[in-house]
């Protein structure tokens, strides 16, 4: 199949390489020039464990490659996936849909032979059918079909989760389209992947009911987390003994300083906004945006304890600022709530992150970055680890505490427990839920 994808972000980049690895000759179009111009040099604008390399196989195999233009391809492509940004929008929350629709006029504009559009964007629910109406007014002479095709991949484990999906969700109206996707998603169907047909409103609702179930499932858990503390209790056995239960499974329950990341929060926002729009408020998800708010000032005043009170001329080592490990994406992370607050109180921050620098120096304003988590934490008051990325499993406590001015502890993802820290000569540790 001749595939074109719109959009060549985290999801772009990640299925357009994906699908040419199934064996389909793919071209990713992205209106940002210096992407696409290192990209054709094979360099990679993001950080995706795995991805240079199934990049490299699949240009050196001519499957794959890259533009600006639309032009060029837009004539022998049998289907072409939307995978632009569809951030909050200012203001109201409702994810902003202006990119999908110009990338759906684009469309319409250069089409001039039957094409399927697919959105694989997380789309507001009635966004199909609207783009379908777009893109008949704007070319009524265009053979076309729409289908919905929400991604549902995790950054830093991208490219598993799109060879081998807990399932595909495929939203369509058409027989045609139908097959064309299915035929698209053939290596995955031979492998008995699950691929899920349905309308186009239950696929949109489907990505954004999953996100705002597991954004729920890690609220709750947080949550309970300040329970266990206000109980003396210890979250990490809470979290196995739920885990065990195979009704509700151990993922998404580790107590932590509250989801962020590009998805969450921005269609957590969105999916409130679609249920009051319709008249069918999304409470549940109302409550979880707020309680995830809150959660982060309950950090701040963790670290302000184990601060003596006040972060004034405190210098505080932070560990890891991307909103989860084996990822260099800030979006929404809670280091960006966390630092600006520290620094607005007075405090001096040294950050180490292992692919943070790039994206957080120009968020992050006046700290001070350094290339090893052990120059970070010299000298300093408080080391906090705020996301866990693996080398943080295995950190020389002794060492790093023996460096500090006073050596304390703030442990938001409860990598270590208390007495192991205590034993390596921190004078104060605390974890989250703890
Ligand atoms: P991104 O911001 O990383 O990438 C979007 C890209 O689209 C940018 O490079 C931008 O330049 C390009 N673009 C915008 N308009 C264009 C146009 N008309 N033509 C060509 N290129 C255009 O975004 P992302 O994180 O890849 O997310 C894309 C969509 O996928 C969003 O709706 C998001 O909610 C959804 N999604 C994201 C993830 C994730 O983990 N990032 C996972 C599942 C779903």
């Amino acid at each position: 199949m001749n595939i074109c994808i719109l959009g060549a972000g985290y999801v772009g980049l990640v299925s357009g390489v994906c699908f040419a690895d199934f064996g389909h000759s793919v071209t990713c179009i992205d209106l940002d020039k210096s992407k696409i111009e290192d990209l054709n040099k094979g360099i990679i604008p993001i950080f995706e464990p795995g991805l240079k390399e199934l990049l490299d196989k699949n240009i050196k195999d001519n499957r794959l490659s890259f533009s600006t233009n639309l032009d060029n391809v837009i004539d022998k492509v049998d289907a072409i996936f939307i995978a632009v940004g569809t951030p909050s929008r200012r203001g109201d929350g409702h994810a902003d849909i202006e990119y999908v629709i110009n990338a759906a006029k684009e469309i319409a504009h250069k089409a001039r032979k039957y094409i399927l559009v697919v959105i694989k964007s997380t789309v507001p629910v009635g966004t199909n059918r609207l783009i379908q109406k777009i893109i008949f007014e704007e070319n009524s002479e265009l053979e076309f079909d729409m289908a919905s095709n929400p991604e549902f991949l995790r950054e830093g484990a991208a490219i598993n989760d799109f060879m081998n999906p807990d399932r595909v969700v495929v939203g369509v109206e058409s027989k045609k389209a139908e097959e064309i996707l299915t035929e698209i998603y053939k290596p995955l169907l031979i492998n008995e992947f699950p691929i899920l047909v349905t309308d186009f409103e239950s696929a949109e609702i489907i990505k954004y009911a999953s996100n705002a179930f597991l954004a729920t499932k890690i609220t709750f858990i947080n949550e309970i987390a300040a329970l266990s503390e206000a109980a003396g209790a210890n979250i990490t056995d809470i979290s196995n003994g739920m885990g065990l239960d195979a009704r509700i499974g151990d993922k998404f329950l580790n107590a932590g300083p509250g989801y962020g990341g590009s998805c969450f929060p921005k269609d957590t926002l969105a999916l409130a906004k679609i249920g009051s729009d319709l008249g069918s408020p999304m409470k549940i998800v109302e409550t979880v945006i707020k309680v995830n708010s809150e959660i982060k000032l309950r950090m701040m005043s963790k670290l302000k304890i184990l601060c003596d009170s006040s972060f004034k001329n405190k210098k505080i080592s932070i560990l890891g600022v991307t909103f989860k490990p084996e990822t260099d994406d800030m979006r929404d992370a809670p280091a960006l709530t966390i630092i600006p607050a520290l620094l607005s109180q007075g405090a001096e921050v040294n950050i180490y992150c292992p692919q943070g620098q790039k994206e957080g120096a120009a968020l992050l304003g006046d700290v001070k970055w350094f290339n090893d988590p052990y120059s970070a934490v010299k000298d300093t008051h408080l080391m906090v680890i705020l996301t866990e990325w693996n080398e943080f499993y295995s950190l020389d406590l002794k060492k790093l505490a023996s460096s500090m001015q006073t050596p304390k502890f703030a442990d938001l993802r409860n990598i270590y427990n208390k007495q192991f820290a205590l034993q390596c000569g921190f004078e104060k540790y605390d974890g989250v839920g703890q």
